[in-house]
């Protein structure tokens, strides 16, 4: 789950880490206020997306102007002409995808006189094990791009959860990042309260980019972008109420009401599979001959018809599918329950695209019988390679 940069400093806040103030509005109308609050004489006026690159990021409407989602104001007037121009718009950035993101919040911030920018981070590094962190002195940029053309500019190391994070680390920032004297200390101070925080709130990834030197001597943290690791919202209750729903995709959140492992896509087939790894198989498969995969989605092991014609439903709400294949083992699920599944949603929803259906296991005569008798239009597949095949041939046939 993501949260907001507002809601993310505010949590750094309490754990003490340095952020300027700010204040968060939802109209143009509450601009003026907030700007006085802060008081200047520089704002910056910042768009709240669930996407890093706001700054570079361009707006689809001409009345939002030619500045991007993160501006520089100069008086209060400013402000409020900035903060009408963006709420309400579109903002597209590299991480939003080309159709954008609809700018509903804004963060007034309290402008910091840039004296240097870096880049830290903080994540769960799957190969350790442990919780590392990235910092490089290239901050403020795509880290992709540093990453790719001077990978020697980024240093990286992991935090032994024995011991916790030590004064070491921080040190080991602050070389990193060139920092001596009363900077270094406050890089040390600046990490242990991050770490702290990451681990406190079960973060999954806390990006701080950039992590600034003011032009008086302090170090801040400019700008975050915290992820939290979803299954352990159950015990982070206040963080799972920072949660913008309007952020999600909507087929997301509807298929976390049943409980259905999905994740929208790209491509053009949708899929309905049990089990993670033969969901993984099925998503490679249509790969490989040549389309691409519109969501991935795990209805389960022991799945009930409910769920899985929830699921169906899912996958035919979304305007990218050309196609559909149904891809089940039966082992605890049974072919029969998702046969009916299948049928039930169809017939509330109607099958506008071709179906392809490979079913095996238990129960897969019953299964099979139930969609022939069904006299839907569903072309029936032998095993995954036979379905992959199918499924991709249709969909190309039919544009
Ligand atoms: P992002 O583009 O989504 O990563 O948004 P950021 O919060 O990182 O802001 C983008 C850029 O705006 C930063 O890299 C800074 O160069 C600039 N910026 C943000 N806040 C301030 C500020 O308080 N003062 C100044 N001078 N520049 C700022
Ligand atoms: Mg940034």
């Amino acid at each position: 789950m993501n949260i907001h940069e507002y809601q993310a400093k505010a949590v750094l806040k309490e754990f003490g880490a340095p952020v300027s103030r700010g204040v968060a509005i939802f109209s143009a109308a509450e601009a003026e206020a907030a700007a006085k609050e802060l008081g200047g004489p520089l704002w910056v006026v910042k768009s709240q997306i669930h996407a890093g690159g706001r700054g570079k990021g361009k707006f689809n409407e001409a009345a939002a102007g030619e500045k991007g989602g993160v501006r520089l104001a100069k008086s209060i007037e400013e402000v409020k002409a900035f903060a009408e121009q963006m709420l309400g718009n579109t903002l597209v950035t590299i991480q939003t995808g080309p159709a954008g993101k609809q700018v509903n919040r804004l963060y007034i911030e309290d402008g910091s006189d840039i004296e240097k920018e870096f880049y830290l981070s903080i994540l769960v590094d799957r190969e350790t094990a442990r919780i590392s962190f990235v910092v490089s002195t290239e901050g403020g940029m795509d880290i992709e791009e540093v990453a790719h053309s001077t990978p020697e500019k980024i240093k990286s190391f992991s935090v032994d959860p024995a011991t916790g994070i030590m004064p070491h680390h921080g040190l080991t920032v602050a070389k990193a990042l060139g920092l001596s004297g009363a900077l270094a200390k406050q890089a040390t101070d600046v990490v242990t309260k991050l770490y702290t925080a990451f681990v406190a709130k079960d973060m999954e990834m806390l990006e701080v980019n950039p992590l600034i030197v003011t032009k008086d001597g302090n170090l801040k943290v400019l700008d975050a972008k915290v992820s939290f690791d979803s299954n352990s919202l159950y015990r982070q209750p206040a963080m799972l109420a920072l949660r913008d729903e309007t952020e999600e995709d909507a087929k997301e959140i509807e298929a976390s009401k049943y409980d259905l492992a999905y994740i929208a896509l790209d491509g053009s087939i949708g899929c309905m599979v049990n089990g993670a790894g033969l969901a993984m198989a099925t998503l490679d498969i249509i790969q490989l001959y040549g389309e691409s995969p519109a969501n991935f989605l795990d209805v389960g092991g022991g799945a009930s018809e409910e769920k899985v014609t929830a699921a169906f439903k899912i996958i035919t709400s979304d305007p990218k599918v050309k196609g559909i294949l149904v891809n089940i083992f039966g082992g605890i699920m049974k072919c029969d329950v998702i046969a009916r599944g299948v049928i039930a949603a169809v017939k509330t929803v109607g099958l506008t695209v071709p179906l392809v259906v490979r079913l095996e296991g238990t129960n897969v005569e019953l299964g099979k019988q139930i969609i022939r008798e069904s006299g839907l239009n569903v072309i029936p597949a032998d095993d995954l390679d036979d379905a992959a095949q199918k499924i991709v041939k249709a969909v190309k046939e039919a544009v």
